[in-house]
């Protein structure tokens, strides 16, 4: 029945039938300024971003310093300058830390994070990130999913960076920094003033134990940065699984419960904005930290009490993942621009919001928190109290162990 038919039998049957065959993505629910924003995203940008990162060879974390042409040093200069081309607005640098060997890091190394920051009206702030250092395995993580050997490098040309085996790393995680790249220029270049401070992050030691993440986050503890939101990219290219199922019309998004925590509250954020400015694509979000056995720059921070959120691609092939066959070949652009889209909506809808509230009683105290009663904390570091687990590695004491 048409709606000016059910008007005719009753004005308010119309209304309800109406009602019913709203869509939630009334278009005049969607910010223009946003939606210029998303539609921004270049699939050839991001396409010259990921070739460009593939022919480093590799960035392995303790991989050569020196070259200029190959390895993590001449990697991290590139995403550096790169970012900083885009806007005088974006503020570009390392984001560095001395660590001494230990665990999977075998010599002591300087890691440098790359963060771009795009100053908002308020310092709370938001960020997009993947990670630009890369593995290899003899035999890839199919391999090592198989029963294989785990860990078995092929041997090194350079003695003084002894994991400098080639380690191309596109969809892993070439695709999830691309990503943070592009969007560091798409959102840069908008003319939008957020009310939120904006984080474009490329993170290093991910595949040592979630090093450079877990480095930044307690530095923004120890800084008193307030992060509200970090939607982490890693594997997030490649639309094929190993099985040969495709899906480029979805995206897991991986959050720690209970249902009503922060990050879980965020994935049902990112879902939904998603939905609204990319209709064309489907966030999937998942009730786990991250997939079975595997984990992510994500849950560093969750570990530090931050809300943070996992994006990981539809279907994976693990032939692919942690080998040299992880190439331009096996990531799809249109699927990594959706993916791209998809955290442009969410960050740019968040950074335009105003900022939670912070609601106390008359003694001054936060009423909204999940303190035991009676307890008193300073808000924005609330979340962090007794939340002090740290990832395996870092467990065992990296913290005491950084070089001064
Ligand atoms: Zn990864």
């Amino acid at each position: 029945m048409s709606i000016a038919r059910a008007r005719r039998l009753h004005p308010a049957a119309g209304a309800l039938i109406a009602l019913c065959l709203s869509s939630p993505a009334q278009s005049q629910e969607l910010d223009p300024q946003i939606a210029k924003l998303v539609a921004a995203v270049s699939e050839e940008r991001l396409g010259a971003i990921l070739r460009k990162l593939e022919s480093f060879e590799t960035r392995s974390t303790l991989s050569s310093t020196t070259s200029t042409t190959r390895g993590i040093g001449a990697a991290r200069e590139w995403i550096r300058a790169e970012m900083q081309s885009y806007s005088p607005k974006l503020q570009v640098s390392f984001d560095s830390y001395q660590v001494l060997k230990q665990g999977r890091i075998n010599r002591d190394v300087e890691l440098r994070n790359v963060m771009a920051v795009l100053p908002g009206k308020t310092p709370r702030r938001i960020y997009i990130s993947g990670h630009y250092d890369t593995v290899a395995f003899e035999g890839g993580q199919g391999n090592t999913n198989a029963g294989g050997t785990p860990g078995a490098r092929n041997p090194s040309a350079d003695p003084g960076a002894p994991l400098d085996n080639k380690a191309p790393g596109v969809n892993d995680d070439g695709s999830g920094t691309a990503l943070a790249i592009e969007l560091s220029r798409v959102f840069s270049q908008s003319g939008i003033e957020f009310d939120a401070t904006l984080v474009f992050m490329a993170h290093v030691g991910e595949e040592q134990g979630l090093v450079g993440a877990w480095l930044h986050a307690k530095r923004a503890i120890d800084q008193k940065i307030p992060i509200q939101a970090v939607l982490n990219n890693d594997i997030v290219g490649n639309d094929t699984g190993g099985s040969g199922i495709k899906d480029g019309a979805t995206i897991r998004l991986y959050s720690e419960g209970p249902e009503d925590s922060p990050s879980r509250s965020l994935a049902r954020f990112v879902q939904r904005w998603g939905a609204l400015y990319v209709p064309s694509h489907k966030v999937r979000p998942m009730s786990r930290p991250d997939r079975f056995g595997r984990g992510g720059d994500h849950s560093a921070y969750n570990q530090l009490g931050f809300a943070a959120v996992g994006f990981r691609e539809s279907r994976e092939n693990f032939t692919r993942q942690h080998d040299v066959r992880d190439t331009f070949e096996g990531v799809s652009l249109p699927y990594l621009a959706q993916n791209a889209r998809v955290n442009a909506a969410a960050a740019a809808t968040l950074a335009s919001a105003p900022p939670p509230p912070s609601v106390v009683n008359d003694r001054g105290q936060p009423t909204i928190t999940r303190a035991p009663l009676g307890v008193r904390r300073e808000p924005h570091l609330e979340a962090f109290a007794g939340r002090r687990r740290l990832p395996h590695l870092l467990a065992r004491g990296l913290g005491a162990r950084l070089a001064a």
